[in-house]
Order: C-alpha cells, then sequence, then structure tokens
C-alpha cells in the first residue's frame, strides 16, 4: 500500500490486470483478444472487458484506436492533459505512435470554440508506413 497521497484514482483489480496485459504488448489488442488472453484471470465477459477498457480510456492509462477497434496502454504512461493524442498507425507491422498535444488538435479545439461547436469525440489516425518498414522496403529494393 503507498503511503503518500495519490492524485491518480484508484483502479480495480480487473483494471490493473488489463492495464499490466495492454502494457505488455506493444501492439494494439481487441477486447476479445484481451478476453482470450484473460479467461485465466477471471476475465471472460464481454460487458466486463469492455466497461474495464471504457474506464482504463477515460482515465488515460489506455487509448482506444477507431480505426482499429483496438487498445493500446497510453505511450506517455498516463495522459491527463487535456486534448487527444493522435496516432501514427504502421498498416505493415502495426506499431503504433502516439502522438502527445498534436498541433492539429489544438488547431481544431480553436476551430471548435470560434464555431460554438461543441466537440464530443475527436479521432486522429494516420494511416502508413513506420519507418522501420520504410527502411526494409528500401533495402528490398535495392537488392532486386
Ligand atoms: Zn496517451
Ligand atoms: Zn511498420
Amino acid at each position: 500500500m503507498p503511503s503518500r497521497r495519490q492524485a491518480t484514482v484508484a483502479l480495480s483489480a480487473k483494471e490493473e490486470i488489463v492495464l499490466a496485459a495492454l502494457r505488455a504488448e506493444p501492439l494494439p489488442r481487441t477486447a476479445y483478444e484481451l478476453i482470450a488472453q484473460l479467461r485465466d484471470k477471471g476475465i471472460s465477459a464481454p460487458p466486463t472487458i469492455y466497461r474495464t477498457l471504457n474506464r482504463l480510456t477515460a482515465l488515460g492509462h489506455a487509448h482506444r484506436l477507431e480505426t482499429l477497434n483496438a487498445y493500446i496502454a497510453c505511450r506517455h504512461g498516463h495522459c491527463c492533459e487535456r486534448g487527444k493524442p493522435a496516432f501514427a498507425i504502421c498498416d505493415d507491422c502495426g506499431h503504433v505512435e502516439e502522438i502527445k498535444q498534436p498541433v492539429v488538435t489544438a488547431g481544431i479545439s480553436t476551430w471548435a470554440e470560434e464555431t460554438e461547436f461543441s466537440v464530443a469525440s475527436v479521432t486522429f489516425e494516420l494511416r502508413g508506413k513506420c519507418r522501420a518498414c520504410r527502411n526494409n522496403q528500401a533495402d528490398g529494393d535495392q537488392r532486386s
């Protein structure tokens, strides 16, 4: 038990288990992959996993990738600042780069304020090829 006062919200046992599973794997996981992995640990019902993932996402410990319908642990440990991160997703190896406080999000926030548009959710996901995959491809091209 930590004795010092903690500013962060305490997680339930199930939330800790799911977060640990997400952190152990650098690639995004779907809810069903998590259930398959965590069945032994008492997490087997889809509503349970979705409730847990929603809370981890709301607290900034994890992020949902809309275009993949999958989840990753926050690359910065815990996103608590306002504004959602953006993501660059490699379609070849599945690597996800988390773009912290992106300029594009700030621009959208300003636009929403000016136009008084009430934003319920924001999704920024770039799909493409990471540097490692691009380099691999370049090597292959040189050889052939
Ligand atoms: Zn994050
Ligand atoms: Zn890649």
